[in-house]
């Protein structure tokens, strides 16, 4: 069997031309969603994502702000950077671009960030709501993956969806989003004993690891959806996953790539949330 590819790009092409109409509808009503980024530091990799996630704005005919920082800034400069921001009207969400230089608590940034404009997901408000099935902002990367699901019609009820990973970005929320749909989960991680095991009984596989070749065609059962999550680098430099592509898409039903799967229903969904903000703000 050679899976069939969710085309991560064709999806998040659709879905921000989508949300495109939306953000010109409520434009149409004098409003326009805006997006603030800040940048503190000069990680080359977060350089990268906080340019493609205002590029989108663009796109999608958003407002959006890039603060770039140096790594000096204080926390109780960031702070208040950030109380600024949570009372701009233009403003309907605020990103923190992560990691933060070590001399910052990520989880207070976060916090100080109003739950009505936290369209990462990442708030301990969203995370409970998510948790408790309450109205929220998802975080971007497991709701990618859900519409994604969506998209091939997949039915997850009833099905065992195993989950590689336990982060509070990733793999937590993607467990919940899951378990909302009735899916039965396991969620494993770095003391799981016998991960090919679990894999086995799954349906749908998710793995959020950030190891290269982790998942590989003898641990994935016939037919079943593997996301792959993880971003990694291969001996040439190229991105790759944690699933081995060439060998998996031989076994599985349905294989998201990398790039072009998971990645750009990342920033997509980051849309998505800022647009809900900016409707929730009327
Ligand atoms: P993370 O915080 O480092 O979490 C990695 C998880 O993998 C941890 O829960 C860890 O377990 C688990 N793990 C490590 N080795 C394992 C093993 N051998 N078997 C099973 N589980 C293992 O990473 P993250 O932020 O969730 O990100 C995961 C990957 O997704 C990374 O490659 C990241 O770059 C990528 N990512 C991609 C996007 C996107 O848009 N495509 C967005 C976010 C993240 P413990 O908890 O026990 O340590």
């Amino acid at each position: 069997m050679t899976a069939q590819l969710i085309d991560g790009n064709a999806l998040s092409r659709e879905t921000r031309a989508d949300i495109a109409r939306r953000v010109q509808t409520l434009k149409e009503r004098g409003l326009t969603p805006g997006l603030a980024v800040i940048l503190v530091g000069d990680d080359p990799a977060s350089a990268v994502y906080v340019r493609n996630k205002v590029k989108a704005c663009g796109e999608t005919g958003m407002h959006s702000v890039l603060e770039t920082w140096p790594a000096s800034m204080t926390e109780a400069e960031l702070l208040a950077r950030i109380q600024a921001l949570n009372s701009d009207p233009s403003i309907h969400g605020i990103l923190v671009q992560l990691p933060l230089p070590g001399h910052m608590n990520a989880q207070k940034v976060i916090e100080a960030i109003s739950p009505d404009k936290d369209v990462d997901g990442f708030h301990v408000a969203s995370a409970g709501a998510l948790m408790t099935g309450l109205p929220g902002f998802w975080p971007c990367t497991p709701h990618g993956c859900m519409k994604m699901l969506e998209s091939i019609g997949y039915e997850l009820r009833g099905k065992h969806a195993v989950v590689i990973g336990r982060s509070n970005i990733v793999g937590k929320p993607m467990a919940m989003m899951l378990l909302h749909k009735s899916a039965t989960v396991t969620i494993c991680h770095s003391a799981t004993a016998d991960l090919k095991a679990m894999t086995l009984q799954a349906d749908v596989i998710v793995a959020a690891v950030g190891k290269r070749g982790l998942v590989t065609a003898d641990m994935v059962k016939p037919g079943a959806v593997v996301l792959d999550v993880g971003m990694n680098r291969d001996e040439h430099g190229k991105l790759c996953g944690d699933v081995d592509f060439a060998g998996v898409r031989e076994v599985a039903g349905w294989i998201t790539p990398v790039p072009g799967g998971v990645g750009p229903m990342t920033i997509t969904m980051l849309m998505a949330n800022t647009l809900d903000a900016a409707e929730q703000s009327l």
